[in-house]
């Protein structure tokens, strides 16, 4: 029995619709126009989809289901086109009525006479989505607190330097430090600390305005980032958490959770490490000093 006598065999035309993707020519001529001369498979994904006004013109809907990932979607077009190298990209698709779906394309072009014709896929990579951006959480969070952890401050901190020594704008941190948290951790259990840890990460993020960030360095110390806020200001927010702590019970008496806080402004250019530095040696006055108290060095 041949190969086409086997009753299970399908045609090209039979089976690209049972695909679970879709298979697409896409073409962009030089002047711009954009259309997709064939797309096929996906199931019901592509019902609502008006082919036949995508085979003449995909301009609007391209730029309709990208949404925000317009951008994105087009410069990887455009790189593609311009050294002839796959186009690999993936956008948000918005569906009505359930979650978007994430698409990932995958596509190979060739020059044509009037411009650029892809050949390729359109696959539903929403599951491997979804898992990505929970383990990216894993990653970037302290599972105690819940709060950003250390790898996570630190990439954002180097954008917010970058973005102050390109415009200029002022960049503050604090880092804080429970004061004799080893005695309080003696005095009351290891479990009783964690619990004081979860509440000042509480509370500390109910001081804070939403474009703050406060993530956990480690053990009894966090960093509190504020864009666009200059020391002074940072100071005044630094006092004030500090009080706020002080006159709390967190489950083991007014007074006994006390903080040292280190403060300091990020100086245009300045190395990230050298910023960290000097806000930790303001921290270290204030445990000289005698502790539940904020510092700044000159
Ligand atoms: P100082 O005022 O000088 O900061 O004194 P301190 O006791 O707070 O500092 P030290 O560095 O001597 O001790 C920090 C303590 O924090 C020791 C450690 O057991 C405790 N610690 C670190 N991580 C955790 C945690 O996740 N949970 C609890 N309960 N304790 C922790
Ligand atoms: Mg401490
Ligand atoms: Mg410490």
């Amino acid at each position: 029995m041949s190969v086409k006598d086997n009753p299970t065999f399908l045609s090209a035309d039979g089976l690209v619709p049972r695909l679970p993707g879709v298979v697409f020519q896409f073409f962009r001529s030089f002047n711009g126009h954009m259309n997709f001369p064939y797309l096929e498979g996906g199931g019901s994904a592509l019902d609502y989809i008006d082919r036949e006004q995508l085979a003449l013109d995909a301009g609007g809907l391209i730029e309709h289901i990208t949404g925000n990932e317009y951008p994105k979607v087009m410069s990887a077009i455009e790189r593609s086109a311009r050294w002839m190298l796959p186009l690999t990209t993936r956008f948000k698709f918005p569906m009505t009525g359930t979650r978007s779906h994430w698409i990932a394309v995958s596509a190979n072009p060739e020059p044509t006479v009037e411009g650029v014709l892809w050949t390729g896929l359109m696959m539903d990579i929403t599951e491997q989505v979804v898992e990505e951006q929970r383990l990216r959480k894993l990653c970037d969070t302290d599972a105690l607190t819940g709060l950003p952890n250390r790898r996570k401050l630190m990439l954002h901190l180097s954008h917010l330097a970058s973005l102050s020594t390109r415009h200029g704008t002022p960049l503050s941190i604090m880092m804080v430090d429970i004061d004799h948290f080893k005695l309080l951790n003696d005095r009351w259990g290891h479990l009783q600390g964690d619990e004081v840890l979860k509440q000042l990460a509480t509370e500390m993020k109910k001081l804070l305005r939403c474009e703050d960030m406060v993530a956990r360095l480690g053990g009894e110390e966090f960093m509190v980032v504020l864009p666009l806020t200059p020391l002074q200001q940072c100071h005044k927010l630094a006092d004030r958490l500090r009080l706020s702590v002080s006159q709390q019970d967190f489950g083991v008496g007014v007074g006994e959770v006390t903080l040292s806080i280190g403060v300091a402004e990020y100086r245009c250019g300045e190395p990230l490490m050298h910023f960290i530095e000097r806000t930790d040696q303001a921290l270290y006055s204030a445990k000289d000093v005698g502790r539940d108290c904020v510092c700044l060095l000159p």
